[in-house]
């Protein structure tokens, strides 16, 4: 009898804010657009093994969700 093994290994995006914000030119929030990085990082078996890609900055507003680019 075989024991089947899974091993999961992909990409994980992770994304963090900042803490810079600026005016938002959709709805005029004064700093509405926060500031957001993502990540990509390479796992096996959910473990992060190396940074893939590189990182991808952008403002997303909290109030009317608008993006732009950073
Ligand atoms: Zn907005």
């Amino acid at each position: 009898m075989c024991i089947p093994f899974l091993f999961v290994c992909g990409e994980h995006q992770t994304t963090k804010k900042l803490g810079q914000a600026r005016f938002c030119a959709n709805c005029s929030t004064k700093n509405g657009a926060q500031l957001f990085e993502t990540s990509g990082r390479f796992h096996f078996c959910y473990i992060p093994l190396c940074k893939t890609g590189g990182s991808r900055r952008f403002y997303r507003c909290v109030t009317c969700g608008a993006m732009y680019p950073a």
